[in-house]
């Protein structure tokens, strides 16, 4: 089995780990959705980079702006629309992801919600600065939310108006945002040519053009800190991971995990993080939020709904749970062993 030198990852902060065979590489980096974003492209001149690199980061800016759950933008604006039940003129992108996150709440059972911001603001998640350190929520508030049973469902469309027929949707895109947003950038490096690229939202991140002499290899970090492993990505792919160790509310020694069960209005537990293979950024990002909320009790089904292949989950005893497509993927660090629970994914029917 192919193995990686820990002295390769010793710089690599964050992913990808590697660039291999020194080809040349030019790379960008901002800040935009909390966290710093890397975009490292291959085999493209100069000129041709600094300009995509520009178009990339004013893109970024722009969703960062149109669909921020708090700052005020778009999508402020939308959620205020729907809590005083006025209709409002969407953009086609934020159209896109409300429709979306409608097929992502259904296929997911539910555990994906993009229509619960107002329970995610209750927690004190809608802030840039973690731990917080708010009071647990009382279950009258928790339970107040969850009868309003707010679902992405209740919005409809009417031309290129939306209006929520349960005032109580609040939108909130953090579960995806970044998936759709690493899709966009690939997309718009090929419009500029550029077909081997690797865009890395903060250890989230979709690459392309990899090849089997010369593939993007990356890094899968283990909850609470080190790697699990690597992974080499071939082709177009997007590996996403959720976790809770870095994100939540700290209250009485106790963590509260920024994703929330839509049933319970509560923090998820018992998982510590959960990874993702996919060749849809967007639909990475949400089957791992999904995957969380799942947990082990029922992450096969939500596996089967979503069609994925490729699933790790580490419990919160660090015991590393893998489908035997992710057992294929991972590397070990050389020097070490990978030690694995393979689950097999029960067929369908
Ligand atoms: P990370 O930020 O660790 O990559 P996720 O992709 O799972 O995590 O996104 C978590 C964010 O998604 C939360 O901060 C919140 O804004 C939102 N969220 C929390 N729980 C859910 C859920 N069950 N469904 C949809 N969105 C959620
Ligand atoms: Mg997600």
């Amino acid at each position: 089995m192919r193995k990686f030198s820990l002295s390769l990852l010793a710089l690599a902060v964050t992913l990808p780990l590697l660039s291999c065979n020194g080809e040349q590489e030019q790379r960008a980096e901002f800040f935009v959705f909390g966290t710093m974003v890397e975009i490292v492209v291959r085999d493209t001149d100069h000129q041709t980079a600094s300009i995509a690199f520009a178009e990339l980061q004013q893109r970024f800016t722009a969703m960062h702006r149109d669909w921020h759950a708090w700052e005020h933008g778009e999508l402020t604006a939308l959620n205020l629309a729907f809590s005083e039940q006025r209709s409002m003129e969407v953009s086609p992108g934020i159209r896109y992801l409300i429709q979306r996150s409608q097929e992502l709440e259904a296929l997911s059972g539910g555990r994906f919600n993009a229509a619960m911001g107002a329970m995610i603001g209750l927690w004190g998640f809608h802030t840039s600065v973690f731990p917080v350190t708010d009071p647990v929520p009382s279950n009258e508030a928790i339970g107040f939310l969850l009868d309003a049973a707010p679902s992405a469902s209740d919005i409809i469309f009417d031309g290129d108006s939306a209006f929520s027929h349960n005032r109580f949707v609040q939108l909130d895109f953090g579960a995806i945002a970044k998936g759709h947003a690493t899709d966009l950038a690939i997309e718009l490096l090929a419009r500029h040519g550029i077909d081997e690229a690797l865009v890395n939202a903060g250890g989230d991140l979709m690459a392309v053009g990899g090849t089997d002499e010369n593939p993007w290899m990356v890094g899968v970090r283990r909850p609470g800190g080190g790697l699990i492993g690597g992974i080499e990505i071939t082709g177009s792919e997007a590996v996403f991971t959720s976790g809770a160790d870095q994100r939540y509310l700290l209250q009485t020694g106790r963590r509260y995990p920024h994703i929330l069960d839509p049933f319970t209005g509560m923090p998820v537990q018992g998982v510590a993080s959960v990874t993702v293979i996919s060749d849809s950024g967007l639909l990475a990002d949400a089957a791992a939020t999904a995957l969380m909320v799942a947990g082990r009790d029922s992450w096969l089904e939500v596996i089967q709904a979503f069609g994925l292949e490729a699933v790790m989950l580490v419990d919160d005893q660090g015991e590393v749970f893998v489908t035997p497509a992710m057992k294929e993927r991972l590397i070990p660090e050389s020097g070490t062993e990978l030690q694995l629970t393979v689950v097999e994914v029960p067929s369908e029917g």
